[in-house]
């Protein structure tokens, strides 16, 4: 949670900002360039420039026994259909454990009561530089 207390005239707006973490959930990844694959049928294949130009996605969607709706995706080989798992490497600058945070829900507050959006902003609109502190509460 994110606030400010904006503060004008003796009155105060408080602004809230839920933070919503973004967990991910293992790596990230990207081609890797050292990659390369010889299928069963001698077919040479690699990433060319972020593609892969010698294999084709494929998508399935179906339904499991529980009934949940599932996909799964593969690549094949455009010559002899092989299913073939591209390499990847963990992205540079990935770390382990890393947190991160995008804004979510703004709440507004008027001398304590909740205000609408609208309300908030009218009040806003009345601010004029060097008429208001703000105070940043942080998280
Ligand atoms: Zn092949």
């Amino acid at each position: 949670m994110s606030t400010h207390r904006i503060h004008r005239d003796g009155r105060t707006l408080t602004v809230s900002v839920g933070m919503i973490e973004v967990t991910t959930m293992g790596p990230d990844y990207e081609p890797d360039p050292l990659w390369s694959h010889i299928d069963r049928s001698g077919h040479t294949h690699m990433w060319v420039g972020g593609k892969l130009p010698t294999l084709v996605q494929r998508h399935r969607d179906w339904i499991d026994d529980d009934g949940d709706s599932r996909s799964d995706s593969w690549r094949e080989c455009i010559e002899c259909g092989e299913e073939v798992a591209p390499g990847y490497v963990v992205r540079a600058g990935y770390m382990a454990g890393a947190r991160n945070f995008v804004p979510g829900l703004r709440s507004y507050e008027l001398d304590g009561v909740p205000v609408s959006e609208e309300e908030a902003q009218r009040f806003i609109a009345t601010l004029t530089p060097g008429t208001i502190t703000i105070d940043e509460i942080g998280s």
